[in-house]
């Protein structure tokens, strides 16, 4: 008998497990979103975590895991260069000394990630020459296997590629009860396996199961420009020092981002304050840049727990509820191997995580 699995989120969590699930033809695979706010719609799209300052090896595990997926799984599903690219990244440093100490960091983690590719140390102008809408450049190191993603893309195209398969995918917002029922708009629905793929939103939807998920949300701003010079396919992204993120997509789209307000809880309104300094940001980079050029600002909503790490897998005493929630300013990055891992115990009912999270019972406790 074909076993129900329900995924609950279509982020790029839920989106990469139901790929990877939909291999399985002794599985029913169904999802259900409510469509808001959603972290991997609104993303900035930089895969790049080799050159991090983060000290946290397991999540550093996780996020080169990642980045060497996308590869593969572009491939497989045939996306083509507006969904990932691998146009590299440039990180920027003013300080000569800085810019050695990160060009030797990147040649040391290159040893066990050769998908980082090839690694230059580029002067000013060099930077200025690969990235041709720059009017001021720092000195930077380049890393050629770095790249950039449209989440949202991305994940709708996992989602119609498994829909041909085994997925059936539903529009809505679904409850839990104390007993771990899963109430949807159609009703009560059963379940072999239940993944809770639902970012920042884990908290409430555990809730009357009486256990706390120690996630809170973050609220993430970005402009888009649309720029009348188009350019050429693999403009890498930049990562300057004290800047924002600087993402020229295929051609005329050029991302600014993003903002990190802690302050904010779910909300998802414009601040016109926020993208005027998203606006200057991008300007110091690009002095042609005009406001009326900005075609988007973005909105979206992130899960942080208090040590930054993602965590994933069974709930304590319940091996058929799954979470995976905190993936914060990276989750693009970790999400992809966060999916895979998750399909993995689904179809094999084991796991050996050690190498990329603490035990899940870490961000989950018992509501008073
Ligand atoms: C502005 C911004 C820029 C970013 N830039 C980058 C970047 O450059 N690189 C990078 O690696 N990461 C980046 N991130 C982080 C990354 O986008 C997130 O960490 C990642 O997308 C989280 O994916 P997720 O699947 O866990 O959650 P989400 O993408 O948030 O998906 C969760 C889904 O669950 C659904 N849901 C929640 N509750 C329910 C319910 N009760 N019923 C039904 N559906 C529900 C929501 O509607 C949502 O669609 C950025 C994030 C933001 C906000």
């Amino acid at each position: 008998m074909q076993k129900q699995v329900t995924i609950i989120g279509s982020g790029i969590v839920g989106a990469v497990t139901a790929y990877y699930l939909s291999a399985d033809p002794d599985l029913n695979v169904t999802i259900y979103d409510e469509g808001i706010g959603q972290a991997t719609k609104n993303s900035a799209g930089i895969i790049s975590p080799w050159l991090s300052k983060r000290r946290n090896q397991r999540w550093y595990q996780l996020a080169k895991a990642g980045a060497a997926l996308y590869p593969e799984i572009v491939a497989d599903t045939q996306m083509g260069y507006s969904v990932y690219q691998q146009a590299g990244t440039i990180v920027t440093r003013e300080d000569p000394a800085d810019l050695e100490a990160l060009y030797q960091l990147a040649l040391q983690r290159r040893a066990d990630a050769p998908q980082m590719g090839t690694i230059e140390k580029l002067t000013a102008a060099e930077v200025a020459d690969r990235i041709p809408l720059l009017t001021r450049a720092q000195p930077g190191v380049f890393v050629s296997g770095g790249a950039r993603v449209d989440g949202d893309k991305f994940a709708h195209n996992l989602l119609k590629y498994a829909e041909k398969r085994n997925l059936v995918r539903h529009k809505g917002k679904v409850t839990l009860n104390e007993h771990g029922q899963l109430m949807t708009p159609h009703g009560q629905q059963n379940y072999d396996t239940l993944i809770l793929a639902v970012g920042a939103w884990l908290k409430p939807l555990l809730l009357p199961m009486r256990m706390v998920a120690k996630v809170r949300p973050q609220k993430g701003q970005l402009i888009e420009f649309q720029l009348p010079e188009t350019w050429a396919d693999d403009v890498p992204v930049l990562m300057p020092e004290g800047e924002r993120d600087f993402i020229p997509f295929t051609r005329s789209k050029l991302v600014v981002g993003a903002t990190h307000e802690n302050d904010q809880g779910y909300d998802l309104q414009v601040s016109p304050l926020v993208e005027e300094d998203l606006f200057a940001s991008g300007q110091k980079l690009d002095a042609n840049l005009t406001m009326d050029q900005i075609s988007q600002v973005k909105v979206g909503t992130r899960a942080y727990t208090p040590d930054f790490s993602p965590f994933f897998g069974p709930i304590p005493d319940n091996p058929h509820i799954l979470v995976a929630s905190g993936l914060g300013s990276s989750g693009l990055t970790t999400g992809p191997m966060i999916g895979k891992l998750l399909a993995d115990y689904v179809q094999t009912g084991h796991h050996d995580w050690n190498q990329y999270q603490l035990p899940v019972e870490t961000y989950l406790e018992e509501a008073d």
